[in-house]
């Protein structure tokens, strides 16, 4: 599961992108990939599929060929960036200064003001 939640230096939490290959954070959402493989045929409207991520580069392509030497005949990416964006996008949290963003942002900032 490449989502996680983390545990800072600080005592702060939050959610963290883990790259599925070597298992380090992804702290620059530039430098990797959402990867998911879908099986053979058409997609349907309301499909789902479970994605992996990866720092760009040696890890994803270390991904990319295991998946194939298992037989996955269908893979694809993008920019972990990007995909952030469409799921804030389909969270409902958009725009980024509307009113969901900003309430998600207060509570965020009132959960790391908080000393445990
Ligand atoms: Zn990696």
């Amino acid at each position: 599961m490449p989502i996680k939640l983390m545990v800072f230096e600080n005592g702060n939490t939050g959610m963290v992108a883990i790259c599925d290959v070597c298992g380090k954070r992804c702290a620059e959402a530039d430098e990797a990939n959402v990867v998911w493989f879908p099986p053979d045929g058409d997609d349907q409207a309301g499909d789902t599929f479970d994605v992996k991520i990866t720092c760009k580069g040696t890890c994803s392509r270390k991904l990319m060929s295991h998946a194939e030497n298992c037989g996955h005949s269908n893979a694809y990416s993008q920019d972990l960036d990007a995909g952030l964006y469409f799921l804030l996008q389909n969270s409902g949290l958009l725009p980024l200064g509307g009113k969901k963003m900003k309430r998600a942002k207060g509570v965020a900032e009132m959960i790391n003001s908080m000393s445990f």
